[in-house]
């Protein structure tokens, strides 16, 4: 006789996966969901996991093999929606966390979608241009079963961009046999992509960021800001608070950190880690070879905008900023929000600090819809009302009911996925 919450032998809890760190994130809002939390083991399980082997002919004529995931967390809400990840250390942990980020994320922005999360494990700067194309194309065919733009609508991730967005509607729409722009967002403008999406998850951080930064009495003008990452979210966040006044005093990527204490040029950063690939070797700058010393800089602001489980008990207690802003998906691990709160730095957790890109998705998403386009003006404008009325209403609750930001965001999140869940009821 099996017990009334058998767990799933993939969900099983080992030591500190990304999966496991969601679990617990969720143990934390259960007290806080009243009556709902009677449903609330629906969140602790993907409602559809799909594992699929992506095989590809390289270059030179043998065969590769990969493995690519699509886990469709939960659709209470709506599609399932969420970006596609290729890189070397993908896992199914992962991805499921992934996806039940994008569930709680898209419930705390109030866009209505559920959550999702596909991912490749690959490393892509190994792979040509062409077998890049045929690995996206083959992976996309694979998923073509769960996908669709009123079931589970896929866009950018780390390592993917309008390019892959651009291979995974045509390979979808020649599936179908009709074009199908609603399919993915994130896309090129030229095939029905939105003004603003690319700018959008890092803009997101930088709106959230002035709020948290007022709530605390700081001034951007002049502040210390420090960020990890350099690539479409922290770059553009970095950019935006550099033009706000503010000094961006470090950044470290995946190769090294540089560092400038009058505030590094932003925009010659840019141009350098084009034509580069990373921040190594930027003139104008210092560089700090020890990883681990980034983390001690003495800041306003650091925005982890990479990759999870960077700041962690190992080096939570050397963090000098006043706020910690998540660009990225789950950069701090439970262990590491208790040191946090104890010395008293305010973290912005992701599921609404990095929400600018999926909420300009879902305007990408209506304009396709509609086939009618909005202006850059009207999507900014409209990104930043979202960001800053989801941010008001999290820091509200954060107030009242003595919470950390993260169980506040959890508690609007979950609250808005079970009430959907009990509304709708079990089937049959
Ligand atoms: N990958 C982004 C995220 O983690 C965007 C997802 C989307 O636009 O669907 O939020």
């Amino acid at each position: 006789m099996s017990s009334q919450h058998e767990i799933p032998s993939y969900l099983t809890p080992h030591g500190t996966s990304p999966w496991n760190v969601y679990l617990e994130q969720i143990d934390r809002v259960t007290p806080h969901l009243g009556s709902l939390a009677r449903w609330v083991e629906t969140l602790k399980r993907p409602k559809r996991i799909l594992i699929v082997d992506v095989p590809i002919e390289r270059d030179d004529g043998k065969i590769a093999h990969f493995e690519g995931y699509r886990v469709q967390h939960n659709t209470s809400r709506g599609p399932g929606k969420g970006g596609v990840r290729f890189h070397q250390d993908v896992t199914l942990s992962e991805v499921m966390a992934l996806s039940a980020w994008m569930t709680v994320k898209n419930a705390a922005v109030n866009v209505p979608y559920g959550g999702a999360k596909g991912g490749i494990r690959v490393d892509p700067k190994t792979l040509s241009q062409g077998e890049l194309q045929r690995m996206t194309r083959r992976y996309t065919s694979e998923i073509n079963i769960i996908i669709g733009p009123n079931k589970d609508i896929p866009a950018p991730d780390v390592n993917t961009n309008e390019q892959i967005m651009a291979w995974m509607m045509d390979t979808y729409s020649m599936n179908q046999g009709s074009t199908a722009s609603g399919v993915v967002t994130g896309k090129p403008i030229s095939l029905g992509g939105s003004l603003g999406r690319h700018e959008a998850t890092g803009r997101g951080v930088f709106v959230v960021g002035c709020e948290a930064a007022a709530k605390r009495g700081m001034d951007i003008k002049g502040a210390r800001i420090v960020v990890q990452g350099f690539g479409n979210v922290g770059g553009v966040a970095a950019r935006l608070f550099a033009e706000a006044g503010a000094r961006v005093v470090a950044v470290q990527d995946h190769v090294t950190t540089v560092v400038r204490e009058g505030g590094l040029d932003i925009v010659a950063l840019q141009s350098h880690v084009a034509a580069n690939g990373s921040v190594a070797g930027f003139s104008g700058a210092e560089e700090v070879r020890d990883r681990a010393q980034f983390w001690g800089i003495d800041c306003d602001i650091l925005v982890p905008a990479a990759l999870e489980q960077q700041i962690t008990e190992a080096n939570a207690h050397d963090i000098r900023a006043k706020i910690i802003l998540e660009g990225a998906n789950g950069p701090t691990t439970p262990a590491a929000d208790d040191i946090l709160h104890e010395k008293g730095i305010l973290v912005v957790p992701d599921v609404i600090a990095n929400a600018g890109g999926v909420t300009v998705s879902y305007f990408e998403w209506v304009q396709d819809f509609s086939s009618f386009f909005w202006t850059e003006d009207e999507i900014n404008l409209r990104l930043t009302r979202i960001m800053r009325e989801a941010f008001g209403a999290v820091w509200q609750l954060s107030e009242d009911k003595k919470v950390s930001l993260r169980t506040a965001a959890f508690i609007v999140g979950c609250t808005r996925v079970l009430q959907a869940r009990e509304m709708r009821g079990l089937y049959p």
